[in-house]
């Protein structure tokens, strides 16, 4: 079998045509979306996502600004700037960039961020929302792979191993799937012949981070696989899963680079339209 390709590129492009045609009917009524990203520090990668979040919102219509601090900005002044992000009604959704200055406390960051503008869906109180099936910011890399999933077909009954466990992206994702009728197991670096065991399930999401993780020869025949790994290896981006080996066994794949990737700065997006909408409802 040689796997379809979940093109990440062209999924996220018609995804985008439908938020730029709903941030055009919310301008026509005088409501301009914002997203405003803090970026702490001047690492490069962090610098050239934000940039980018920046840019695909711009070109979708939205409003969008960068707050960029010195590396050697206190935690009391980076809450200080957050607070006042929270107190801007033109601000609709607020993303701090990380990982931030070890002087800095992200949980601080994040239990400070308004629950109402944080796009990213990691503050504890949406997180709780989430895990309770109330309405909330679903975390953006977790809301792009169910995206991408809606073009395998169903998810009801199948089975599903999620590899890696983190609160941005394994554990919130076992619990869209679970919402899906899936059947989810959740893996780790202490889950015992997690390789082997992998011929059990009909969908693999891998998000760990080891390249090479993952070949066509632990997967069953047909099984749909998601990369989220993201490793830069001589100075290529690589995924968790031999790519050539796996496409011969699955029946959909995506790219790394070209798959995942696309699909979260796309849900920053859809958050903070979201945010907008939500915070003109009557
Ligand atoms: P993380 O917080 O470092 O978590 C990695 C997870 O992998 C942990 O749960 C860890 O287990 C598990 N793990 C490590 N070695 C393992 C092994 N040999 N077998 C099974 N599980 C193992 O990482 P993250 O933030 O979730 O990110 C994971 C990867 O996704 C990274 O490469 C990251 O760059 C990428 N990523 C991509 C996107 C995107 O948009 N494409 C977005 C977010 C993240 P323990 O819990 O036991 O330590």
């Amino acid at each position: 079998m040689t796997a379809e390709l979940l093109n990440g590129r062209e999924i996220a492009k018609d995804y985008r045509a439908g938020l730029q045609s709903e941030v055009e009917k919310l301008k026509s009524q005088g409501i301009v979306p914002n997203l405003t990203v803090v970026i702490v520090g001047n690492d490069g990668a962090s610098l050239s996502y934000v940039r980018s979040k920046n840019k695909a919102a711009e070109k979708i219509g939205m409003e969008s600004s960068i707050v960029h601090l010195d590396e050697d900005t206190s935690e009391e002044d980076v809450l200080a700037e957050v607070e006042r992000l929270n107190n801007d009604d033109k601000v609709n959704g607020i993303l701090v960039q990380v990982p931030l200055p070890s002087q800095v406390d992200e949980n601080k960051v994040l239990e400070t961020i308004a629950p109402h503008k944080d796009v990213d869906g990691f503050s504890p109180i949406n997180i709780g929302r989430l895990y309770t099936g109330q309405r909330t910011f679903v975390p953006c890399t977790p809301l792009g792979i169910m995206e991408l999933l809606k073009h395998t077909g169903s998810l009801e009954g199948k089975t599903v191993a999620v590899v890696g466990r983190s609160h941005i992206v394994g554990q919130p994702v076992a619990k869209l799937l679970t919402n899906e009728n899936a059947t989810v197991t959740l893996m780790h670096s202490r889950t015992k012949d997690m390789v082997s065991s992998l011929k059990n399930y009909d969908i693999v999401v891998s998000a760990v981070g080891k390249p090479g993780l993952i070949k066509g020869s632990d997967l069953k025949e047909g099984a749909i696989v998601i990369d989220v790994g993201n490793t830069v290896v001589d100075e290529k981006l690589v995924g968790d899963v031999d790519f050539d080996s796996a496409k011969e066994v699955a029946s959909y794949i995506t790219p790394v680079p070209g798959g995942v990737g696309p699909l979260t700065i796309t849900m920053v997006l859809n958050n903070t339209l979201l945010a907008a909408k939500w915070h003109n409802e009557k």
